[in-house]
């Protein structure tokens, strides 16, 4: 993935001010920055939710410029991860392939597969609604992988859950994302999980890419007083 000179303003004021920024192939990279810094811009705007105001989004050296999002080849997973409570767990994995238009016996075996991968082998019919919060995690986890996407987004993918839960969850995404050898770019609040997950990390302010770096020379060498206050560094 590839973004090219990428502006986005509402009224006067840019969301994202010309942001270059790559992501190689199998690259897992993680966005930090404060609140309104423009990580969640990005990541609409890479998936096509969002017009640019000048720039571009290129995936595999293709120029997006005119593709919908659903044609991307993009899966993404939000924050609220809005899974679909009257379907069950199964159901929800199994949504994007119905409509890439598989077949059953195919998307059985898909989901099977997923849900082991994620952790919870066997959960197909389960109802939403007996899950527990990293459990629904993980369901929109792999209802977001199930289609293969080229790359992965997640906007604060484990954003409610609880401290223990959120270090287990990172190392084994981590090994998940290592296994299927997928191109990840998430964005999170929390250090210790970009730390822990990421090989690069990209520290925003206003708008712009203020640093980029593997964890180790952005935590060791922060480029300005802004990033070294960010990542908790008081002199
Ligand atoms: P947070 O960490 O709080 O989620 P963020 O880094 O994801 O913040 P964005 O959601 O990308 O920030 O927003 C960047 C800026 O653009 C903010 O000032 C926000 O108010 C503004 N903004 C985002 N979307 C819109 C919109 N649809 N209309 C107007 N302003 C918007
Ligand atoms: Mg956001």
């Amino acid at each position: 993935m590839r973004l090219e000179d990428a502006t986005v303003s509402f009224g006067t004021r840019a969301a994202l001010n010309s942001v270059d920024m790559a992501v190689a192939e199998h690259e897992i990279v993680c966005v930090l920055g404060p609140s309104g810094s423009g990580k969640s811009t990005l990541l609409r705007v890479v998936a096509g939710l969002q017009p640019l105001d000048t720039g571009r989004v290129l995936l595999a050296g293709h120029d997006q410029g005119g593709v919908p999002a659903h044609k991307r080849g993009i899966g993404l997973m939000f924050q609220d991860h809005q899974l679909f409570p009257q379907r069950d767990v199964g159901g929800n994995v199994a949504f994007g392939l119905r409509m890439h238009g598989m077949r059953r016996a195919e998307r059985e075996a898909r989901v099977r597969e997923l849900l082991r991968l994620v952790g919870l082998p066997g959960a197909e019919r389960r109802a939403v609604a007996t899950l527990s919060g990293g459990e629904q995690q993980r369901v929109a986890l792999a209802r977001a992988l199930a289609p293969r996407p080229r790359l992965l987004m997640l906007d604060e993918p484990l954003g409610q859950l609880d401290r223990s839960l959120r270090d287990r969850l990172v190392v084994e995404l981590r090994d998940l994302f290592e296994e299927l050898g997928t191109t990840v770019l998430a964005v999170t609040h929390d250090q210790g999980e970009a730390f822990a997950l990421a090989d690069r990390v990209v520290v925003m302010r206003e708008g712009h890419v203020a640093q980029s770096g593997t964890p180790l020379e952005v935590w060791r060498r922060p480029v300005d007083e802004f990033v070294a206050r960010f990542l908790g560094f008081d002199n």
